[in-house]
C-alpha cells in the first residue's frame, strides 16, 4: 500500500517537508482560496505527491480528508503511537467541514441516480470487486463499472455496462422468481434466516469491549508485533461486523409480510425497498466482460447468485 503524504510509513512518522507543503495548503483554504490556488503554490514551491506528480485538487482533497492527517483511524479514534501528525484533529475536522460545506455550494452537476445493485450487490466478473455507480462523462448514462485500480485498491477497472440494461435484465430474473409458487414461503424463511444473524451479529459487536480488554491483557505476554497484528485483526472484524449489520437492518425491514401479490408489490414499490427485497433473494450478480457481441441480450452477461 502507498505511503500517505507527509509521513514515513502507514504507521506514522512525520516527513517534515511534505508536512510543511501539506499544512501550508491546509492554511490557504482557511484563508478562502481555492483548491486549484493552494496546488499551484504547492507545486510551484516544488512539492509532489508520493508518486511524484503535482498536486492536483482532488489529490490533495483526498490526501487531506485522510484521518490519518490527524493520527486517527478510519474510526475517528487516536491511533496509539502515530507521534507527531501533518494538522492536529481540530484543524482536520475544520477541515472536514469546510469541504462539506464547499460540496454542498456546488450545485448538483447532474440528477442523481438511485442505483439498485451498488452496496456489494454487483461484482465485476474479471476481477470480483464491487461495481460501483457512475456516469461515465457528464451527461452521459448511468453505469456501473468496476472501479479504475489505483493504489490500495488492485481492481481492474475493465468492466462496466449500462445500469438500465442491468436492472432491467436483474428486475425481469427478480420478477420471474416471485411469480413461482412458493416464493412467498422462502422469502419468510430467507428473513427469519437474516434476522438470526443480524442478532448474532449484534450480540459479536456488543460483545466488543469484552474481547479489547481480554486482549488487552495478554499485551504483556504477546511480541509487540503479534499484539499489534491481533488488536488489528479485532478491530477489522469489528468494522465487518458493523458494516454487514447496518446491510442486514435494511434487508429485514422490507415491508412484504402481508402482502399477497409480490409481483405487484415488486413493481411499484420504491426503489429502497425493492434494493432490500433484491438482497434478500439475491447474494451477488456477477458481471462478466462484454465480449465480442456489443448489443447482445444483457442477461447473457450476468451471473446471478442466488440466496
Ligand atoms: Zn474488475
Amino acid at each position: 500500500m502507498a505511503r500517505l503524504t507527509g509521513y514515513l510509513s502507514r504507521r506514522g512518522g512525520l516527513h517534515p517537508k511534505e508536512a510543511t507543503g501539506l499544512r501550508k495548503a491546509t492554511s490557504l483554504l482557511f484563508d478562502q482560496q481555492s483548491r486549484a490556488e493552494a496546488c499551484r503554490w504547492m507545486n510551484a514551491q516544488g512539492y509532489r505527491t508520493t508518486h511524484g506528480n503535482e498536486w492536483a485538487p482532488e489529490v490533495l482533497v483526498r490526501v487531506l480528508s485522510n484521518p490519518r492527517m490527524a493520527g486517527l483511524d478510519d474510526e475517528g479514534e487516536p491511533i496509539e503511537g502515530f507521534g507527531e501528525t501533518v494538522l492536529t484533529p481540530d484543524e482536520y475536522r475544520r477541515l472536514l467541514a469546510l469541504f462539506a460545506e464547499q460540496a454542498e455550494q456546488q450545485p448538483p452537476a447532474r440528477e442523481a441516480f438511485d442505483y439498485l445493485l451498488t452496496e456489494g450487490l454487483s461484482e465485476c466478473g474479471l476481477c470480483e470487486w464491487n461495481m460501483v455507480g457512475t456516469r461515465v462523462s457528464s451527461g452521459g448514462d448511468p453505469t456501473y463499472r468496476c472501479p479504475p485500480p489505483r493504489a490500495g485498491q488492485a481492481s481492474c477497472g475493465r468492466v462496466r455496462i449500462n445500469a438500465d440494461r442491468l436492472e432491467d435484465s436483474v428486475g425481469e430474473e427478480v420478477l420471474a422468481e416471485l411469480l413461482r409458487p412458493g416464493t412467498q414461503e422462502r422469502l419468510v424463511h430467507l428473513l427469519a434466516d437474516l434476522r438470526a444473524e443480524a442478532e448474532q451479529l449484534r450480540a459479536h459487536a456488543e460483545g466488543a469491549e469484552q474481547r479489547f480488554a481480554e486482549l488487552r491483557k495478554m499485551r504483556d505476554v504477546l511480541v509487540p508485533s503479534a499484539y499489534e497484528a491481533a488488536e488489528k485483526a479485532t478491530r477489522q472484524d469489528m468494522r465487518d461486523a458493523r458494516s454487514r449489520l447496518r446491510y442486514l437492518e435494511q434487508l429485514v425491514d422490507v415491508p412484504i409480510a402481508d402482502v399477497w401479490d409480490l409481483a405487484a408489490w415488486w413493481k411499484s414499490a420504491p426503489r429502497k425497498w425493492q434494493r432490500a427485497l433484491v438482497g434478500v433473494l439475491i447474494v451477488k450478480v456477477r458481471v462478466l466482460a462484454s465480449g465480442r457481441g456489443r448489443h447482445r441480450d444483457p442477461s447473457a452477461r450476468l451471473r446471478i447468485d442466488w440466496r
